[in-house]
């Protein structure tokens, strides 16, 4: 689609079935709020939602922009099979989408979990090297300190192991590593904001063009009940109530921009804008820019 004057394409790594009962079993919520949206945001049967891994390509200013690459192939993680061993034509995909790796100029995550960045690198004869030979890649300062094994202080945990030396370290040695504090405005229409809370240093793009306001939010919002309820959210989180107190920050601007959210996860139409259901706030999926 084409969101002002950028070409906005929605690049698919895989689905799957996720707990919606994880955010939460308010069956009165969940049917006023979701009841009526497209048949992926919940299945009452399974308490699931269809959990969708996609990046998104931008074309923009000149530049080609990847946000959250996704997982990537044949890693194995061992933290929930559904990543492991993965071996999906995600690179095809984009290509076919107009965007061969070696065309992508920048790549940029909203926050450094393995389903954000593992596309950064691909395996090369056993290495991982960098997968977009041209790109720079955009980390923002406190997620890459907070996942850096140098970093005496960070916040050490089990959960996303091996994240920084597999998938950033390799972007470093091959001097194609931006390190950026929020705000960082990237080019006329393109800016990094923070957004912090489901990890230490999660930050969004913002896309700005011809007046119309767009945001990649990554996790800030895994479900649009979140838009509803902010206090919700999926296990797993930094620091919850930052991440919060985020989202009640970012429904208000959303609602008052008529901006779209384009998270990282959400299932078909993947994208909305915000409104109001009997002065409740509900998500309006898809439309037109
Ligand atoms: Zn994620």
């Amino acid at each position: 689609m084409k969101i002002g004057a950028a070409v906005v394409d929605r690049v698919e790594e895989q689905t799957f079935p996720a707990s919606l009962h994880a955010i939460t079993q308010d069956e009165e919520l969940l049917d006023r709020r979701v009841g009526s949206l497209p048949p992926g945001f919940w299945d009452r049967a399974s308490g699931k939602f269809q959990f969708s891994c996609h990046s998104w390509l931008l074309r923009v200013d000149g530049l080609v922009v990847v946000v959250d690459p996704c997982t990537g192939n044949g890693r194995r993680l061992g933290q929930a099979p559904v990543f492991d061993d993965l071996d999906t034509p995600y690179l095809e995909r984009l290509a076919e989408a107009g965007a061969p790796a070696e065309k992508v100029n920048l790549v940029f995550s909203t926050h450094l979990h393995h389903d954000h960045c593992g596309w950064n690198v691909r395996l090369d004869k056993g290495r991982w090297v960098p997968t977009f030979p041209n790109a720079v890649y955009l980390f923002t300062k406190e997620e890459y300190r907070r996942w850096d094994p140098a970093n005496p202080s960070r916040n050490p945990n089990t959960f996303n192991p091996n994240v920084f030396d597999q998938c950033v370290r390799p972007v470093v040695a091959a001097g194609q590593a931006r390190v950026v504090a929020p705000p960082y405005q990237i080019s006329s229409s393109l800016t990094i904001e923070p957004a912090a809370g489901h990890t230490t240093g999660h930050a969004m793009l913002r896309l700005v063009s011809e007046g119309v306001r767009a945001y990649f939010t990554g996790d800030a919002f895994h479900h649009p009940v979140q838009f509803a309820r902010p206090e919700l959210h999926l296990p797993g989180c930094d620091d919850l109530a930052v991440a919060t107190e985020t989202r009640r920050s970012l429904v208000k601007r959303l609602q008052e921009e008529s901006a779209f959210v384009l998270p990282a996860h959400f299932p078909s139409p993947h994208y909305g804008r915000l409104g109001l259901d009997d002065s409740e706030v509900c998500f309006l999926p898809g439309g037109a820019p």
